[in-house]
């Protein structure tokens, strides 16, 4: 029914094909694709270092592809050792003669100036975005691009208080960070090593993942237009083995890395004993608890958007369920129903709420877990919607029946799959939650403060969301316990984590 201007009620237009039922509604959305001619992606990409795209030495390119229609979309050259000598040079020259010596209101205008860029070619860079990752437009204009920004921003604003910010120490700058970034947020990764890095004072050379770099050389035409002095943001491609040359590299002081927990383990090995301050932001397994006091439509929400947000390719994302017994039925009804509404397909289309998957060897994976949950016993729910033909797709799943020692519930899928599980009492749940060798984040749906602030406290979790899920604030740090990594980014912490903080005096100042 609608309601007329004068009050009366009428029967709503055939055409919005609503049910007197309240069942599905019949009627399918109309394409909503947004459109890509502003957008020039280049054919070929070289490395860029001291402001200047090169090609690599020896001459050797690789394809990057969009996973949503496996059709190329540009060639980046791939880096060789030399190339890593040649960028980690380079950013050391900067360090050395221009960056670390400008005092730190300077370098916060190049931030800011960054971070307004960033504003101003936002449609641009969420365009490219989705296509290079396969994550919906509406993720990477409403989430990627504006806390890209928003990181930019606020590190600008730390470049000239640095001493404020750590009272009674001496902070100084550390050399060359390499930063080495994983393909899930490719833009937003680049913006969370690069901005504290630079607001401390150091010089950078980043290495994005091999399936998503053009959101970072388009941030190097940012860099650009910002003026930056030559060789303070370098940028290479190549595949892993060059991620370790540049790690390895002797005139590097900083590492940081996002990613799997294996590379970030063999990265801790390859950095120990030498100088190097190293930040490992890696796997998890979160658990999002639900209670049964919580608003439970609330709850559903955000079950939704812990665990299909980015495909479910998020580190933190919420992949094992608690639901207090009490709760459980009419809570998977709920989120059968909600999974059922949501729609997979064209990452470009506004509508969209799971695009594709990254890569057809990430889709592999994703299949293969699921396929051992099916061979241990799990009940899989998918609902039943149509995948594109082409582009690596996968169903949002749900799996009820889950036990703890199966695969799905310890090991990290990186995919839009969910494990359901319940609990009895919040002891139960703390203990099943922490049962897991990751500890990134952590989610808790309760009404009642005092139980949120006992689930915290107890939870082995760098993040504990309370009534909400993926939120995320430059101001606030991110960073796991155990196979999760060490070292926060975000906030202060990581400020912290790209300068040396002697105890005041004993710097030698
Ligand atoms: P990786 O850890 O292999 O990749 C992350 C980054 O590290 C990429 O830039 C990669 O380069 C680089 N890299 C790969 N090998 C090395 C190495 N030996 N030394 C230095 N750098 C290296 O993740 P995958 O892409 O292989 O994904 C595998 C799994 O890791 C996922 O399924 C997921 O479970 C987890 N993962 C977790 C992430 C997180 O945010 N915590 C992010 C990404 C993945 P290249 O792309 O060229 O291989």
């Amino acid at each position: 029914m609608t309601l007329t201007k004068k009050g009366e009620t009428k029967p709503a237009p055939a055409s919005w094909g609503l049910t007197t039922r309240g069942g599905n509604v019949p009627w399918e959305y109309a394409p909503a694709p947004e459109a890509t001619d502003h957008v020039q992606i280049r054919s070929e990409y070289g490395l860029f270092i001291d402001n200047e795209f090169r090609p690599s030495r020896p001459r050797a390119s690789f394809e990057v592809i969009n996973p949503a229609t496996e059709e190329r979309l540009a060639r980046v050259a791939r880096a060789s050792k030399a190339d890593v000598n040649r960028a980690v040079t380079a950013a050391r020259r900067a360090y050395d003669t221009t960056w670390s010596r400008l005092p730190g209101s300077e370098r916060a205008k190049y931030l800011y100036r960054i971070a307004r860029i960033l504003q101003e070619r936002s449609r641009e860079f969420a365009v490219v975005e989705t296509m290079n990752s396969g994550k919906p437009i509406k993720e990477s204009r409403d989430v990627d691009v504006p806390l890209a920004a928003a990181h930019f921003f606020y590190y600008a604003g730390w470049a000239d208080k640095l001493d404020y910010a750590f009272p009674n120490r001496e902070p100084r700058s550390l050399g060359v960070a390499a930063q080495v970034i994983p393909w899930n947020f490719p833009l937003l990764m680049l913006a969370w090593k690069i901005a504290p890095a630079l607001a401390a004072g150091n010089t950078v050379v980043l290495k994005p993942a091999s399936t998503t770099p053009l959101t970072a050389y388009l941030f190097a035409d940012v860099v650009l237009q910002a003026e930056l002095p030559p060789g303070v943001v370098n940028i290479i491609t190549g595949p892993g083995e060059i991620g370790m040359e540049l790690v390895k590299h002797p005139e590097v002081d900083k590492v940081a890395f996002t990613g799997s927990t294996q590379v970030g383990k063999m990265i801790a090995r390859a950095v120990a004993g030498s100088r190097k301050k190293l930040t490992l932001e890696l796997g998890g397994k979160a658990a999002n608890i639900v209670f049964d006091d919580a608003p439970l439509d609330q709850a559903i929400e955000g079950i939704i958007n812990g665990i299909y947000f980015n495909q479910g390719e998020v580190c933190c994302a919420g992949s094992r369920l608690f639901a207090q017994e009490s709760v459980y039925e009419p809570m998977l009804e709920k989120l059968k129903d909600r999974l059922s509404t949501l729609r997979v397909g064209d990452p470009l289309d506004k509508n969209t709420d799971v695009g594709a998957i990254n890569s057809a060897g990430q889709l592999a994976k994703v299949e293969e877990l699921v396929q051992a949950g099916i061979e241990e016993g799990a009940e899989i729910f998918q609902p039943d919607c149509q995948l594109p033909d082409r582009g690596f797709f996968f169903r949002p799943t749900l799996f009820t029946g889950v036990s703890q020692s199966h695969r799905i519930a310890q090991e990290e899928i990186f995919g839009p799959v969910l494990s359901v599980l319940t609990f009895r009492t919040p002891e139960e749940a703390i203990e099943k939650a922490n049962n897991t060798p990751y500890g990134l984040s952590a989610g808790v749906w309760t009404e009642k403060g005092s139980r949120i602030f006992k689930m915290v406290s107890a939870m082995r979790a760098g993040v504990v969301w309370a009534n909400t899920f993926n939120r995320f604030d430059p101001t606030s740090p991110f960073g796991g316990y155990k196979e999760s990594g060490y070292g926060r980014e975000g906030g202060i912490h990581g400020l912290g984590a790209y300068l040396d903080l002697a105890p005041s005096g004993t710097n030698g100042r």
